[in-house]
């Protein structure tokens, strides 16, 4: 068997067209959905990431502006950018780049986002609300995963899911989803014994670790649906001989790197029934639900105008 391939970049192209509409009508009421960026230091992954965020912006006729601080910034420069963006009626979403760097105090940051903008979902206050099952913002990348399932007819209730991770950004709020969506959801981390069997028993397979190509055929029961999240770069030959799709090895070979998730695909996607590609599955669902809740955070600004 080969697996079905969940294209995640149609699906995000889907949800950005989708969205089209209402980002023309709340701009006709003087409310275009702003996203404001807070980036700080040199990291050149997260350069990339936050450059493809507000490059969607404006594709969808949004506004997005990136703050840039240095490297030695400090809790109070990152607090004083996140209090105007919480000040300013043109921004709807604001977005902390993470990962900060070691001096800046990431949760009192986090914590002083206003809920309303909180497009990430990662306030206490969204957080306690997913757990709750009443969700505002929920984090983008376990959101846009429930949206490629329910698109692509994925049945979730009563099927057992596995999910490996157990990160406040990706895990618990992918188990928390999975949970409301009426699956049997085991969350699995790096103390849990005999990781391929529990992963066996998975209808339903997160692997969110960060570990090049560790989920492998073992850990997958014949036709289970495995969602790759991980997102890691190898530049090692020998590692990208052995984790690389055959066909994917030229594009190694002239750009010296590649970009792997933390399933291992030439072996899981002759077992799997379904399987996200890395790239193209879960990353640009990240983005278009990013897009999502900062319309949804615009069009609440209105509602909250009007009442
Ligand atoms: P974290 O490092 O915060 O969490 C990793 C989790 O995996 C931890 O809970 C850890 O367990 C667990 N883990 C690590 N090694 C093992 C192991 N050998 N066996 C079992 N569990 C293990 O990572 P994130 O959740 O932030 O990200 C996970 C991956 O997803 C990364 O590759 C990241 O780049 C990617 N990512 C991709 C996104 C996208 O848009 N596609 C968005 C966000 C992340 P423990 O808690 O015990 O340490």
């Amino acid at each position: 068997m080969t697996a079905r391939i969940l294209d995640g970049k149609a699906t995000a192209r889907t949800i950005r067209e989708e969205l089209r509409a209402e980002v023309a009508r709340l701009t006709g009421l003087g409310a275009r959905p702003g996203l404001g960026v807070v980036l700080v230091g040199d990291n050149p992954a997260s350069a990339v990431y936050v450059r493809s965020k507000t490059r969607a912006c404006e594709e969808l006729g949004m506004h997005g502006e990136t703050r840039l601080l240095p490297a030695t910034a400090t809790t109070g420069d990152v607090a004083a950018v996140v209090a105007e963006y919480n000040a300013r009626p043109d921004v709807h979403g604001i977005l902390v780049q993470l990962p900060l760097p070691p001096q800046v105090d990431a949760t009192r940051v986090l914590d002083l986002v206003d809920p309303a903008k909180d497009v990430d979902g990662f306030h206490p206050e969204n957080v306690g609300r997913l757990v709750q099952k009443r969700p505002r913002f929920v984090a983008c990348t376990p959101a846009g995963i429930m949206e490629l399932l329910s698109r692509h007819e994925i049945p979730v209730a009563g099927r057992r899911a596995v999910v490996v991770g157990r990160s406040d950004i990706v895990g618990k709020p992918m188990a928390l989803l999975l949970m409301h969506a009426d699956a049997t959801v085991t969350v699995c981390h790096s103390r849990t014994r005999d990781l391929p069997a529990v992963c066996r028993e998975a209808d339903l397979l997160v692997a969110a670790m960060g570990r090049a190509g560790f989920v492998r055929a073992e850990h997958v029961k014949p036709g289970a649906v495995v969602i790759d999240v991980g997102m890691n770069r190898v530049e090692d030959v020998a590692q990208a001989r052995d984790l690389l799709l055959p066909e994917r090895f030229a594009e190694f070979e002239r750009s010296g790197y590649a970009l792997v998730g933390d399933v291992h695909a030439p072996s899981v996607r002759e077992v799997a029934g379904a399987l996200t590609p890395v790239p193209g599955g879960v990353g640009p669902l990240t983005i278009a639900l990013l897009l999502k809740n900062t319309v949804r955070a615009a069009g609440a600004s209105v509602a909250t105008a009007e009442s």
